[in-house]
């Protein structure tokens, strides 16, 4: 059984309550973050704690954690729980308070959850498969670089995907591709260019995102910055999406159209191989 973490408390999975009249669980109030581990260690942790900061920032919740604590509590629940690789969920709420639309006092203190779970990240089958993806309406409300837990668009069109015998989602708004259901969304051109949307309050400002264009710029490769349509992704010589636990994950096929020669491409297989050797240096 996993050790969590609760409100400054390690118990027992079984053992952790939050209240219902918790505003995460009540209005959708709570933030989220996501940091991969590989080889027991973290990976990303400051760029997952700045994004961390954005959000809590942008809804105005207080959290009375130092980067410091919270880096110990991630670090701690990995050993506990003998995690090598998969991942560390953190959740903060803006607390348990009567249910209210207003917010309730300053005094109310934030709900602060924390668990692991363990998944095969490196050795991702659909990695070496390749997504199929299907598209969907952007449907979700419009500040998506905040990372609220508020997912539910995401689940929903993720569970029809699936249902149509796809991986994934790729999201569209005013006919240009948003981003994937819990991943950022690129194309590569046929001459090596990459084309991803850029960062706006239409997208998460992906942490892997960061990394991966960090890594084609170290590559030569070129990065164009702006959003495409379904058809150029249709007509792309490859297709790909980034995430803390997908790593750069490949995309085959997008609405029933074969991406390329509908196998996984050498630049998103490229860049995956570098993202994770470059991690896997960088974690802490
Ligand atoms: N977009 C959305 C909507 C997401 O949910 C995620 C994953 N949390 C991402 C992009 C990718 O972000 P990251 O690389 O930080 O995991």
């Amino acid at each position: 059984m996993r050790t969590v973490y609760v409100n400054g408390n390690y118990v027992p999975e079984d053992e952790a309550t939050v209240s219902i009249f918790d505003r995460g669980f009540l209005f959708g109030d709570a933030i989220y973050e996501v940091t991969s581990v590989l080889d027991g260690k973290l990976i990303d942790f400051p760029g997952h704690t700045a994004r961390l900061h954005r959000s809590l920032d942008a809804l105005g919740m207080s959290f009375p954690m130092s980067d410091e604590d919270l880096l110990a509590v991630h670090r701690e629940l990995v050993s506990r729980n003998a995690v090598t690789e998969g991942l560390v969920y953190l959740q903060i709420s803006r607390g348990a308070a009567d249910r209210d639309f207003l917010f309730p006092a300053k005094d109310v203190p934030p709900t602060v959850v924390l668990f692991t779970q363990e998944k095969t990240l490196v050795e991702n089958a659909l990695a070496k498969r390749g997504q199929k993806v299907v598209t969907a309406d952007d449907l979700r409300w419009r500040r998506c670089d905040i990372k609220t837990v508020q997912l539910l668009w995401a689940s929903l069109v993720k569970n029809e995907a699936k249902a149509r015998g796809a991986d994934d989602v790729w999201m569209v708004l005013d006919g240009l591709v948003t981003e994937g259901s819990s991943n950022n969304a690129y194309i590569v051109q046929g001459d090596g260019t990459i084309v991803t949307r850029s960062i706006s309050s239409d997208i998460l400002a992906g942490i892997t995102r960061t990394a991966v264009l960090k890594c084609a710029e170290e590559l030569g490769v070129s990065v164009e910055e702006r959003a495409f349509t379904v058809a150029e992704a249709q007509a792309a010589a490859e297709a790909f999406s980034t995430s803390a636990t997908g790593f750069v994950n490949p995309v085959i096929e997008i609405d029933g159209v074969a991406i390329g020669d509908g196998k996984p491409g050498p630049v998103a297989q490229r860049l995956r191989e570098i993202y994770i050797e470059t991690s896997r240096a960088a974690a802490i």
